[in-house]
């Protein structure tokens, strides 16, 4: 029986997450099979010797594939219905309809999921730019650093690439709160990468796994910001030896083997102490 316990203290900060979550639930991961198991995912996985990461991306990038497209139908829906609030209660009946017409999920949890998506839907609609303009002119006086890549904002709008900008680090596309511990500071490069992605599972994983050849001259054109913001994002914007967050100072790539090439389950962001230790041993990120 699916453990309904998530839905009594949520919070409900993040619909979204919600919806997400529930659906991990509801279809968890087969990354515990037992062992002998002939899956596809999991020998190519072992090929890889990633440690199961890659059977784990592939589950998390279609369970946030499956999130998205919920709540965009509900969003669609809360459009077409909803255009006069007065009658609030009418997108929300056409989402309860789809999920009992084109689920199997019990009828406890349509009620929950349709409310969660229902909310998710109408938190897109619900803008708050004057909350985004106290926290932008707030950090401008303390100054303040890209949350994932560590790099020193530019509050001048000419800056290019390290312009700050407020990001949603749940998006507001996927139910994500207008609320101020919802929103950071992150720079133009890595706030338009990310965009409405959740986390590192959403980036393309084929692309990240997919070998480069070491020394290769085309390797910095191939390590571009999205392949960065995902291998930040991976490691929850932190140095992987000591934990320091981006807080602290721009985060550097490192192999983790350096035999191996430069892919996407081979590399780890470090602190500035951290790559200035190893870099010599591993051989740094050529900028
Ligand atoms: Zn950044
Ligand atoms: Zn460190």
């Amino acid at each position: 029986m699916t453990n309904l316990a998530l839905f009594e203290d949520d919070g409900s900060e993040n619909p979204g997450k919600v919806v997400r979550d529930i659906l991990l639930q509801l279809f968890p991961s087969q990354n515990e099979k037992a062992e002998g198991s002939s899956d596809f995912l999991r020998n190519l996985d072992d090929a890889l010797l990633a440690d199961g990461e890659l059977v784990k991306a592939v589950y998390n990038s279609v369970i946030n594939y499956a999130a998205r497209r919920l709540i965009k139908m509900a969003q669609h829906k809360h459009r077409k219905y909803s255009g006069d609030d007065s009658y609030p209660g009418e997108s929300l009946d056409r989402i309860r309809s789809f999920l009992s017409h084109n689920t199997t999920i019990d009828a406890t949890f349509q009620n929950k999921l349709s409310i969660l998506l229902y909310t998710a839907a109408k938190e897109h609609r619900n803008r708050s730019k004057a909350l985004k303009e106290q926290i932008f002119n707030r950090s401008k006086e303390l100054g303040a650093r890209c949350y994932i890549c560590g790099r020193d904002l530019s509050f001048d709008d000419s800056a290019g690439h390290l312009f700050a900008q407020v990001e949603h680090l749940w998006p507001v596309t996927m139910g994500g709160s207008n609320v101020e511990s919802n929103m950071k500071l992150a720079c133009r490069a890595c706030n338009n990468v990310k965009a409405s992605y959740v986390d590192a599972y959403d980036f393309h994983f084929e692309h990240f796994v997919s070998q480069l050849e070491e020394g290769d001259a085309s390797f910095n054109k191939e390590f571009n910001w999205e392949f960065k913001v995902a291998s930040y994002l991976k490691a929850g914007c932190q140095c992987a030896e000591c934990g320091k967050s981006s807080d602290d100072g721009e985060l550097k790539f490192l192999r983790l083997n350096t035999s191996d090439c430069w892919h996407y389950l081979n590399i780890q962001p470090y602190c500035h102490e951290h790559y200035q230790l190893f870099s010599s041993i591993r051989g740094g990120q050529t900028e």
